[in-house]
């Protein structure tokens, strides 16, 4: 089992180096450990998971709204967040090969124990390592200014709580969206982009009056909007489960927290959080700043700091997973079952024949045309089966082939990526087709 997971995310890595999903970073100079560069397949799903969050969260919602604040901030942002003090991880270093390894991540320390040097246990003392990477603003050496890059985007909405109350018409129980990067010197980065240097996550941070019951009722509306969120987008419901926090493991400040895990083939591992953070953020702000950080209610008056439930959760890691999970192979051939949505190309445009002119001609108006709605692929090499079956390899939906009957009757042969099956469409129908199909898909 183990031999067999391992195998699989070996062809994962290789599939996302060889199709363009993802590459190692800087990889002609030997790599940076802990960073990936996403290539043009990989861009695209990225954007796609994205964009569909961005649409669930800002543009259908009426209680939320997005903000974009910078990736370097005030470093006093950081002494408040209780990030200067806190964001550290207690660290073993083995003594005997001086690897370092998470103090509360048993698992990891027999596993390292058993492979290198089995029966032999030597390790320090938990010590504490700073995560958060530090820069230096300013041209004149020895006149810079320390800064650290941002360790998590959640700090950025809380400094700019003000600045939205004031600026929109947004009125408690309210959301502010953010997607972007955020930086962490993780000790142990590993399988594959699951815990990198460099990642982007999409949070929002949900405020609400201050009130035990109801914001519990908030925090489990969360929990079970995002369960059925990433089922729809199409991860396997069985291999998604909720992981919540005993209160002796969760962050001090929160008042209740769950992780949704993933099945991932090194074992369960997190997509995402849900967190209780009660007033810490905003109240800790309020201290360091000296400015008031106070909601008040312009019905009632009343005056308080509200409350703030989070949904945190990794890009990368989502993406990784969406690839994870539909990765399958049919009689050696991979197919990516991605959801249509986060597919990278929604469709691929082929001439049956590529030497003949009046195919080949056909074929690139509707290319040209469809690209102006989405991506679109285009393929002329080799014979059709191959075709087929590079585009299942990214996970591209839909293959539309340009042959002789299109030249008479106006339609076109779309094969679809799931069953293999092909139908005739007209081909002034092809865009209601393709956005038919990826707005209606169901997933298993
Ligand atoms: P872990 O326990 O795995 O280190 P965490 O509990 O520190 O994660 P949070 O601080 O809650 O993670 O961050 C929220 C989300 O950001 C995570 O659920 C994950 O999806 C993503 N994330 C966190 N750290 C990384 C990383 N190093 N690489 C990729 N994604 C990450």
């Amino acid at each position: 089992m183990v031999d067999q997971n391992n195998n699989l995310m070996d062809k994962i890595v290789a599939l996302a180096k060889r199709r363009g999903f993802i590459y190692p970073g800087s990889e002609i100079y030997g790599g940076l450990a802990g960073i990936w560069d996403y290539g043009p397949v990989g861009v695209e799903l990225k954007r796609n998971l994205k964009n569909m969050w961005w649409k669930s969260m800002v543009q259908i919602r009426e209680d939320i709204v997005g903000i974009d604040a910078a990736i370097m901030m005030n470093p006093r942002v950081w002494e408040a967040s209780g990030h200067v003090e806190a964001f550290t991880d207690p660290l073993v270093e083995c003594r005997i090969d001086h690897e370092r390894l998470r103090a509360d991540h048993e698992d990891e320390i027999k596993a390292h124990e058993k492979k290198h040097h089995p029966g032999k246990s030597d390790w320090t003392e938990p010590q504490k390592f700073n995560l958060l990477v530090k820069a230096y603003l300013g041209v004149i050496e020895g006149k810079q200014q320390e800064i650290f890059l941002r360790g998590e985007i959640t700090q950025g909405v809380h400094v700019n709580f003000k600045n939205v109350v004031d600026s929109t018409r947004i009125r408690i129980p309210f959301g502010i969206a953010q997607i972007g990067k955020a930086f962490r010197n993780e000790i142990t980065p590993g399988n594959f982009t699951f815990r990198s240097r460099e990642f982007e996550q999409m949070e929002v941070q949900y405020f609400v009056k201050p009130d035990e019951k109801d914001s519990l009722k908030t925090f489990e509306y969360w929990k079970k909007y995002w369960m059925d969120w990433y089922i729809k987008l199409g991860i396997s419901k069985d291999k998604l489960k909720f992981k919540d926090h005993a209160p002796d493991e969760r962050a001090h400040y929160a008042r209740a927290a769950t992780d949704i895990e993933y099945q991932a083939p090194w074992g369960w591992a997190e997509f995402m959080g849900v967190h209780h953070r009660g007033d810490w953020d905003l109240s800790r702000h309020q201290q360091y700043s000296s400015k008031e950080m106070k909601y008040k209610d312009p019905e009632t008056g009343e005056e308080y700091i509200p409350w703030d439930i989070e949904s945190s959760m990794g890009v990368d890691r989502s993406a990784l997973f969406f690839l994870i999970d539909a990765y399958s192979e049919n009689k050696g051939r991979v197919i990516l079952k991605l959801h249509p949505q986060l597919a990278p190309y929604k469709a691929a445009v082929f001439p049956l024949l590529a030497n003949k002119p009046e195919l080949v001609e056909k074929a690139k108006k509707i290319h040209l045309d469809l690209k102006k709605d989405f991506m679109v692929a285009w393929d002329e090499r080799g014979n059709i089966g191959k075709r087929y079956a590079s585009q299942d390899e990214i996970g591209t939906p839909f293959c539309i082939t340009v042959d002789f009957q299109t030249l008479e009757d106006e339609t076109v042969t779309v094969r679809d990526r799931d069953t293999a099956k092909q139908e005739r469409a007209e081909i002034n129908q092809l865009r209601n087709f393709i956005n038919d199909r990826i707005n209606n898909h169901q997933t298993d």
